[in-house]
């Protein structure tokens, strides 16, 4: 059951999201500009602490809260839904589950206050699906570690100052072990390339992250050493969930669009809402979300009971974000040749949503875990 402070907050959200997002949307998506002016306001409503606890400066909000959050951006702008879940969901996730106290209380509060954005690195240029083939590396100096490499595809990548990084810290029997740490984005020797020019989600930020002899002090080290994947697998499960939510919230605007739209619009003399045709596809599309939400609130749930979340995590993010694109594509065919102009916002949902089915692990990557799962 929900009580009152659910509705509230998606209420918070929906209005926030249709009276100052909603305006800028194709303005940061034509320029492919950070929304950086939001930050503040998102921090003022403790969007950006969302799951964090209150002793931290966060809005100690579930995970399941999270979603509700995330949907409603999402159903407006899915970059800044991107923006979020990669700050909240991964970075802040991540010191959250597993920093020491020390580190909390030194990086959290910035965090949520929206002085700091987060990112999170463990993808490379050689290294993707296969994440543990990672080549960064950290090696010990003393009291510090100096890290060398490099990481792709970092959401908030130029905009963020805070960063978790997973990096190579020796090896066992031949195997990686991977170790986390906590980087701040201002130490010399740590350079960003420029934003990456994208497809879609183009308001979120992405860029590469190298590292030349960055020195860290050794207390940056998330845990113990050669834990960092492990952890790193764990934040993925919640990260996941996230990324569901924003699929459902991106459906759910394309969705909203088209029902407004075969409403209106008039062919052979009568709404389009009146051919079969048509009502087969907003049927799908209703029937498709709502299943793609329930997915995801049960692994929310699962994941707050404390069980094990992997396999729940990853179908709700493959049906969802697969569901996602469908739902897209399904709205720019219902607005016809209105769905391809930049005057209807069909066209964006369509473009972001492909990011959906490969960011936080590919739909074939889904399929593996899943698959793993069931066949053990
Ligand atoms: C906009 C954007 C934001 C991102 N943000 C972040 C971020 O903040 N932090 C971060 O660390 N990463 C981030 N990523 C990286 C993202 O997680 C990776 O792109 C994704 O995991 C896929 O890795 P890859 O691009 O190297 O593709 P590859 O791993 O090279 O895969 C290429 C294709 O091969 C398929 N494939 C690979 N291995 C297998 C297999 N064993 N079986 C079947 N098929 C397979 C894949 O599914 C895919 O279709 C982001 C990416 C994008 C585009």
């Amino acid at each position: 059951m929900e009580d009152g402070s659910v509705d509230l907050l998606r209420e918070t959200a929906r209005e926030f999201a249709r009276g100052t997002i909603r305006p800028v949307v194709m303005h940061h998506d034509e320029a492919q500009t950070f929304h950086s002016e939001i930050i503040p306001r998102l921090a003022e409503l403790g969007f950006m602490g969302a799951m964090v606890p209150e002793q931290y400066g966060g809005t100690g909000l579930s995970l399941y809260e999270f979603t509700v959050l995330i949907e409603e951006i999402a159903a407006v702008d899915p970059s800044v839904g991107l923006t979020l879940c990669a700050h909240n969901g991964l970075c802040l996730g991540h010191i959250t589950r597993f920093a020491s106290e020390d580190q909390k209380r030194t990086f959290l509060p910035d965090l949520c206050s929206g002085r700091t954005v987060g990112g999170w690195g463990l993808t490379e240029p050689g290294s993707g699906s296969d994440a543990s083939a990672m080549a960064t590396t950290a090696t010990r100096d003393g009291s510090w570690w100096v890290l060398n490499g490099s990481k792709a595809f970092i959401t908030n990548g130029s905009a963020g100052s805070t960063f978790v990084i997973m990096a190579v810290t020796g090896r066992t029997d031949g195997r990686p072990r991977i170790s986390a740490f906590i980087v701040d984005g201002d130490t010399p020797g740590f350079t960003r390339g420029k934003s990456e020019n994208k497809l879609g989600m183009r308001s979120s930020d992405t860029a590469m992250l190298t590292f030349e002899n960055v020195r860290i002090p050794f207390d940056r080290l998330i845990g113990a050493e050669g834990d960092g994947f492990s952890q790193a697998m764990e934040v993925l499960d919640g990260g996941r969930i996230g990324i569901a939510a924003l699929a459902i919230g991106l459906a759910r605007g394309a969705f909203e669009a088209s029902v407004r739209y075969v409403k209106e619009r008039q062919q052979f003399g009568r709404p389009l809402a009146s051919l079969q045709a048509i009502q087969w596809k907003i049927a799908d599309m209703a029937t498709g979300i709502s299943a793609a939400r329930l997915l995801t609130r049960n692994a929310a749930e699962i994941r707050a009971r404390g069980e094990h979340v992997t396999l729940a995590a990853s179908q709700a993010k493959l049906f969802a974000s697969e569901i996602a694109c469908r739902t897209a594509e399904e709205a720019v065919q219902i607005h016809g040749g209105y769905g391809f102009l930049k005057d209807f916002p069909v066209e964006k949902f369509y473009r972001d949503a492909k990011l959906l089915t490969i960011g936080e692990g590919t739909s074939e990557v889904q399929r593996m875990i899943i698959a793993k799962h069931v066949l053990r």
